[in-house]
C-alpha cells in the first residue's frame, strides 16, 4: 500500500483548521456571555501605571483587557479583540471595557485618588461607527456610570484611510473632556503636518523605538527629535515599553513627559494597582 501524501496533507490541514475554528467559536461564545453579563469570571481588566518623569508621580493607568478561558488558558488581547472586531462584537465589548474601566476610576476616587486618570484602548472599528459619539453621550454618559479623568488611546492605522472622519470624532470626544493619545506612534504613517491637525493631546511612542535605545548609539537615535517636534506642536509624549534604566535615563534627558513599561510595573490586577499607587505615594513622602 502506497501512502498518498497529498491526502495526508489535506487531512492535517483540516484538523488544524478545525482546531482553530473550535478555538474561535469558544472565544466568541465566551465574549457573548461576558457582554450579556452571564459570565463574570473570564473577562477582566489589568491596569498598567504611567509615571510622569518631571513630577515623579503616577498620573494614571492604562486599562488592558484580559480573557482567561477554561482549557484555553490566557487568550491574548491581540487575538480576542481582533476576533471581536471580525464578529462585530467590538461595540458591546468596547462598552463593557469602558464601564469596567470606570468602575476602577470610581474605586480610585473612593481611595482618595481624584486626579489619577484611566486610559482605555479604543478600536478603530469602534471609532469608525457613525454613532460612536452618540452612544457615548446618550447610553454611557447619561447613565452616570462614566467617570473622569478619562483618556482614550487610538492607534494610528485607522487614520490612514479615514483621516477627516476620525478627526471629527476625536474633536467631539475632546469636547466631552476626554483626553486622547495616539497609540503605537511611529508604526503607522502619520506625518508631523498631519499630526498637528489631529485633535489629540499625546503621542505614545511605540515600544519598537524604545527598544532601540538599548542597542543604538545615542547620536543615531531619532526619539529625541520626535519628542521635541511633538512638544513644538503642543503634544505631550509617552514612551511605552520602557524596560531598563538606560532607556529611562535617555527619555528623561530628552524631556519625554511620561513613561510606562515593565521597569515601573507590568499591568496589574485592580487590587495590586491600588497598592502600587499607595506605595509609590508613600515612598515619595519619605
Ligand atoms: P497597546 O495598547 O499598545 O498596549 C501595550 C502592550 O504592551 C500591552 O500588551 C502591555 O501589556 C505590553 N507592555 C507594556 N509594557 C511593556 C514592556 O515594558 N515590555 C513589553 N514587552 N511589553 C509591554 P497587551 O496587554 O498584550 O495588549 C496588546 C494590545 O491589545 C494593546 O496594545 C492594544 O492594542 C490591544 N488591547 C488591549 N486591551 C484592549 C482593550 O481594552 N481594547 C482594545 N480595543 N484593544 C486592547
Ligand atoms: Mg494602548
Ligand atoms: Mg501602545
Ligand atoms: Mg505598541
Amino acid at each position: 500500500h502506497i501512502k498518498d501524501s497529498s491526502t495526508d496533507q489535506v487531512a492535517f490541514f483540516n484538523e488544524d483548521m478545525e482546531k482553530r475554528l473550535l478555538r474561535q467559536d469558544k472565544i466568541v461564545k465566551v465574549l457573548r456571555e461576558v457582554i450579556e453579563g452571564k459570565d463574570t469570571e473570564s473577562f477582566y481588566l489589568e491596569f498598567q501605571p504611567k509615571l510622569d518623569l518631571m513630577k515623579d508621580k503616577i498620573i494614571g493607568f492604562e486599562a488592558l483587557a484580559r480573557l482567561r478561558i477554561e482549557n484555553l488558558g490566557q487568550v491574548a488581547p491581540d487575538e480576542f479583540i481582533a476576533l471581536a472586531e471580525e464578529k462585530l462584537l467590538i461595540y458591546d465589548v468596547g462598552n463593557h471595557i469602558l464601564l469596567r474601566a470606570c468602575d476602577f476610576l470610581k474605586r480610585l476616587q473612593d481611595e482618595g485618588f481624584h486626579e489619577t486618570s484611566v486610559a482605555v484602548n479604543i478600536s478603530g472599528i469602534q471609532l469608525l461607527r457613525e454613532d460612536f459619539v452618540e452612544n457615548l453621550q446618550q447610553k454611557l454618559f447619561s447613565s452616570e456610570k462614566v467617570k473622569k479623568p478619562l483618556e482614550f488611546e487610538v492607534t494610528e492605522t485607522v487614520l490612514l484611510d479615514h483621516f477627516s472622519q476620525i478627526n471629527e470624532t476625536l474633536e467631539a470626544i475632546k469636547k466631552m473632556d476626554i483626553a486622547i493619545s495616539l497609540d503605537d506612534f511611529g508604526t503607522g504613517y502619520s506625518s508631523f503636518s498631519r499630526l498637528a491637525e489631529l485633535h489629540i493631546d499625546t503621542i505614545k511612542i511605540d515600544r519598537f523605538f524604545i527598544d532601540k535605545i538599548s542597542h543604538t548609539a545615542e547620536k543615531d537615535l531619532i526619539i529625541s527629535d520626535v519628542i521635541s517636534m511633538a512638544h513644538k506642536i503642543g503634544l505631550s509624549v509617552v514612551a511605552e515599553g520602557v524596560e531598563d534604566e538606560r532607556q529611562k535615563a535617555y527619555l528623561q534627558k530628552y524631556g519625554c513627559d511620561i513613561i510606562q513599561g515593565y521597569l515601573l510595573s507590568k499591568p496589574l490586577p485592580e487590587e495590586s494597582a491600588i497598592n502600587f499607587l499607595r506605595r509609590y505615594e508613600s515612598d515619595l513622602q519619605q
